[in-house]
This record gives structure tokens, sequence and C-alpha cells, in this order.
């Protein structure tokens, strides 16, 4: 399937034609200097020089161009790079009227952005008329943040009411270079914490826990976090009146320096490209040495604060212009982050050369714990599959079961040994009542919770017996215990806090295993089947039906011959959703990095 990309800038316009099925460019053209007289250049390796027809058809030239040449090409869908998707979007979707205005109506969020990228919309549409639009958003991949990451500490409702919170950037690159890496270390992207830098002239730093990004650099706009080619990243906001007071200068100069003049360009005083500046720093300028230092300071200072946020890292991954090709500035990055279980191998470092067919090199010593990747970005091929995976699901109206709800209280698992300590030696636990799950049982057994703010008493023991021990509370729970427990898939336990509990015989202290539940869905391999899921993929359910009906995102995929189809959530969600135990869902959509499943229709 032929997709053409288009990414649609103030002053530039990059267009590609990529086979989605085998990654190929067939195609692709470059325009530079859109508002003067626009300057084409096409993988042919013709060059056309257009005198200016004014901003308002500067587009409308370049893509006619541009249909020209491909007029002997099929081209079975267009994908829109779109800036901001704002709270509206998680995902790339077919572009329709409501869609155009939603992206008009996200303009105050991405006044430099979204204009343009509308524009290029409206004018493809009309160049393009007999193939099928879809927008891409860089801000998708991280609607996934928590609450407690997208949230400036502002008036409250100072905030709802402007949209005011942190949504992200760079989202398609970063998601991209995860799958990218995670494949290259034989594992999947839900198994592994990475922090992916992606530095290119703008720049952002996200933590990716376990295939979901759950804090990122960029906020309300790219304009936070790290210093970047023109853009200052993090400042003190005080500095925004004080300018205005002190050097008199208005919010839109303010909004300009901050935006244009500011990074590497304001710092060294000589150019926004880290070529030119590592060149100058070598030749001695002081500015250009600086502007290095701060850039490379203010990202080890993320990378620190996210392996904490996680509570570790598995792999730091380094992207974009920069982070592919700078071997320097990845050695500042790097170096002396054995502490994390990073260690750099100089060697390997100094010697990567990514190329289409070696997009990925690892430069961190054999016994390195943690991976030191360059991964080769492609956010037009990342946009292609996107597009592509939307025309074939469209195609795929289907019948798929529905998928019964539970609603799971608080519980705990334990081992023989907690069993032991807290009801006697050799306890076993005895059956109050089968489960839905095949062999699991709620216990006659409780015990109480104690943290370090309250306790809970009567908190039900599943059986059988496990492996590990593991309190699963909600929301509601944690801040009344006083616990800060992260959401988990059952069994991963790492880094999680500890409670006491207390059962008839005795008491515990478990050192961790404290988690809010991940929703998740268990079926069996039969049934994965059916939906075309595989196990540990994050999907979409639909529960209820017309006003009732809520969709929940986020919901993982757990595949056991052992297990019997349905969805488990919490008892938050459940009230929150007016929910009961024997309602059932359908499955809408995989989100994240999971595959994408086929649509349920009707
Ligand atoms: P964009 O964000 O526009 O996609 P890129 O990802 O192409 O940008 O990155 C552009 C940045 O990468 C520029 O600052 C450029 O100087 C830098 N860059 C490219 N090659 C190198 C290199 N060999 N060494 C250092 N920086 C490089």
């Amino acid at each position: 399937m032929n997709i053409l990309t288009l990414n649609a800038g103030s002053s530039s316009l990059k267009a590609a034609l990529l086979d989605a099925a085998t990654g190929r460019t067939l195609f692709d053209m470059t325009a530079e200097r859109l508002l003067d007289a626009p300057v084409l250049q096409f993988s042919d390796g013709t060059t056309i020089e257009l005198e200016s027809k004014g901003p308002e058809r500067a587009i409308a030239v370049c893509l006619e161009a541009l249909a020209d040449k491909l007029k002997d090409h099929q081209v079975d869908g267009v994908a829109h790079r779109v800036v901001h998707g704002g709270e509206a979007f998680d995902r790339a979707v077919r572009i329709t009227e409501e869609v155009e205005a939603t992206i008009e109506s996200l303009i105050p969020l991405a006044p430099l952005h979204n204009p343009v990228n509308l524009k290029g919309i409206r004018v493809a549409k009309d160049v393009f008329p007999d193939v099928d639009h879809f927008a891409v958003f860089d801000t998708a991949f991280h609607q996934s943040l928590p609450t407690r990451a997208k949230t400036y500490a502002l008036p409250k409702a100072l905030a709802k009411k402007y949209g005011i919170r942190r949504y992200g950037f760079h989202g398609t690159s970063h998601k991209y270079v995860a799958a990218t890496a995670a494949a290259f270390l034989g594992a999947e992207p839900s198994d592994l914490r990475i922090i992916s830098c992606h530095l290119g002239n703008g720049c952002s730093v996200t933590a990716i826990e376990y295939g979901r990004s759950i804090e990122t650099s960029m906020g309300m706009t790219p304009l936070e976090g790290l210093a970047m080619g023109t853009r200052s990243g993090d400042i003190d906001p005080s500095i925004i009146a004080y300018l205005n007071r002190e050097a008199g200068l208005n919010p839109q100069e303010i909004d300009d320096i901050l935006n244009k003049k500011s990074g590497l360009l304001g710092m060294s005083g000589i150019s926004n490209d880290m070529r030119a500046i590592l060149d100058a720093s070598t030749q001695g300028n002081a500015d250009a040495q600086l502007a290095v230092q701060v850039f490379t300071h203010r990202l080890r200072k993320y990378i620190g604060a996210y392996a904490a946020i996680m509570g570790g890292v598995d792999a730091i991954v380094f992207t974009g212009g920069i982070g592919e090709n700078s071997p320097i500035i990845r050695h500042r990055v790097a170096q002396r982050l054995d502490y994390l279980g990073a260690v750099i191998y100089e060697d390997f470092n100094n010697s990567v050369e990514l190329s289409d067919t070696h997009p990925v090199a690892e430069f961190n010593m054999r016994h390195s714990r943690v991976k030191l990747l360059a991964v080769r970005t492609n956010e037009q091929l990342a946009m292609a599959r996107e597009c592509a995976r939307l025309i074939q699901k469209e195609d795929s109206v289907n019948t798929l079961p529905t998928i019964p709800v539970a609603i799971s209280a608080r519980h705990i698992h334990l081992r023989q040994e907690t069993v032991d300590a807290l009801f006697g030696k050799g306890h076993e636990l005895r059956v109050k009542k089968w489960l839905s799950q095949p062999g699991q049982f709620a216990a006659e057994e409780t015990v109480t919770v104690v943290g370090p703010r309250n306790q809970i008493e009567r908190v039900r023991v599943l059986g059988p017996v496990r492996t590990v021990d593991q309190l699963e509370i909600s929301r509601t729970d944690e801040f009344f215990l006083g616990i800060d427990a992260p959401v988990r898939e059952s069994g991963k336990v790492d880094n999680t806090p500890g409670c006491r509990i207390i059962g008839t015989a005795g008491s515990y202290d478990l050192e961790d295993g404290v988690i809010c539940a991940w929703r998740h869905i268990h079926m069996t391999p039969q049934d994965a089947e059916v939906f075309a899921v595989q196990d540990r993929d994050v999907v979409e359910v639909t529960v209820g039906s017309g006003e009732r009906a809520l969709t929940f995102g986020n919901v993982l995929i757990r595949v056991s011959p052992k297990y019997k189809l349905e969805m488990h959530i919490d008892t938050d969600e459940g009230n929150a959703a007016e929910i009961n135990s024997g309602d059932e869902g359908v499955l809408s959509e995989t989100s994240g990095l999971g595959v994408l499943v086929k649509r349920r229709v009707g």
C-alpha cells in the first residue's frame, strides 16, 4: 500500500511516498523557502525554482508540482503530520469535516503549527481528491501520561478552562524508536522501561514504561524541557514577567525570543546547528562550549529524573539528527551513568554508523545492565504504517464476541511462607468461593493491611498460593493507606512499595508487592485468535452502549490456556462508570505499542 506522507511547516514542506509494507521510499520532495520563492527538490534529482506566489498559494503550487511528478505512481492514502491533537486525539484518524474542525479549534494551543498543518490538509484534499486523508498527531502517543505527569500546579479551574496541561510532542518518533529498540533487543515494548531522547532541531525526552509514555519533557507546547536549536526549554516562568517589566518586551516579542532566538543559537550566537556549535567548541569558542554543556547537562538531568520515576531503566535510546550522528553528544550525556547500570563503550559509540539497513547500534559495555542504543528514527514510515492500518481496518467489518466485565475488589495473593507467618506454620488456605478464573478461589482467610496513614481490615486472600506476594488495591485505597502504588500488571512487583499485613497468627512486612492492578482482559489462545490480539497487547474496550457507553483505554491482554474470557477493572473504575459485574464490553481498538485489531462495527 503506497502512502504519501506530508509534513507542512511554516517555511518548508516535506513529502514522501512510501510503500508501507516494505518501508521503501518510492519518491520524495523537499520544498524550502515557501514564503519567498519556493525551491523544490525531488528524489529523481530534479529541482524546480518557483516564482513567489505569496504565502496563500505556496503550499498549493508545491503540491501541484508534486502531483505532476506522481502521476504514474499509485497513491492509496495521504498521511498528514499534525502537531497538536489536544485532548481529542490519542491516535491517527481519518480526516473528516469534524476532524478538521477539531484541529482548527486547537489552533490557540499551537498557533505556529496547526494553522499550516490544516492548510496542508485542505490544499492536499483538492490536489489529491480521490484518496482518503489521515491525520497523525505528534501528541497522540503521550495521551497515556498519568494525571500526575500532565498536570501543572496551577489553579484547577483556570487550567481546565484554557486546556492548560502537558501534552508532549514528537510522539510518533518516540513510539517508533521504542518499538525499534525493543525489536532489536528481542523484547516487547511492554517488557521494557525505555528513556528515549529525540535530539533534532526540536529536542525531547520521554519515559516509556512498559510500552506507555508516562513522562515527557515537552509540555503544553514544544517549548518546555530540553535546550534545543532555537528554543530555550525550561526557564523560570517569572523571567517572562521580568522581561516584560524590565526590558519592556511585549508577550509576542518574548515568545519569539524563547522559540526562535534561544537554545543553541541564543547561547552561542553562532548557529542553531549542532555541527557548527561542535566545530566552534573544539576551536575554543567559550560560548559554543557552554552551549554544548547546557544542552547535555539538561538531558542528563532528565535521564536521572526519568529513571527515578520508573524505578529504573532498561534502555536509553538516542535518536534525531544529533542523537543518531553525534558521538560526542552521546558521550557527554551517557558517561558516568554507571550508578544507573548504564556503562558506555566509547569505541562502539565512536563507530556508530546508522543506515536504512542498520537502523540500530548498541554502544554499551557487554556487562552494562542498561542498553545504550542509537536508533534511526523514521517518522514518515511510522505515519505511513499508521495510515495503512487505518485503511485496512476500515475493510474489516466483523462480529467479535462481547467480553464479560468483572470488578476486582482489593485482594492479596500470598506465598506459602507468608501464609505460614500470618496464619501459622503449615496453614492451608481454605476455599470460600471458586472464582470465574479456573482454579482461582477467594479464601476464607482475610488480612489487615497497615499503611503509614490508615489500615484496611478484612482484605480477602485469593488462592492458590503463588511465588510472589502481591496486594492489589484501588487508587482510593492507596490514598487512604498512604502508599504510592504504581499501576502494574500482575506479577511485575519490582520497585513497588511494601506494607505490613496482619493475620490471625502474626504479622508480616511485605518488602514490595503493593500495586494498582493494570486493567486487563484474561483470554485463552483461542480467544486471542478470534480477537486477533496477542499476550501483552494493549487494547481499548467499550462497555455499554448508547449514552452509557464508556471506553476504557490501556487495557492489557493476558493470554493463557488457563484463563476464561473476562475483563477485570477495579472498584474505583467500576464505580466511576456505573458498571456492575456481568456487564459486557466490546473490543474497539488497540492503542499504545500493540498491534492493531479489527474494529467491531454495528
Ligand atoms: P528535525 O528536528 O528538523 O527533524 P533533525 O532530526 O534532522 O532535525 O536534526 C537536526 C540537527 O541534527 C541539527 O542540529 C544538526 O546539526 C544535527 N546533526 C546532524 N548531523 C550531525 C552530526 N554529524 N553531528 C552533530 N549534529 C548533527
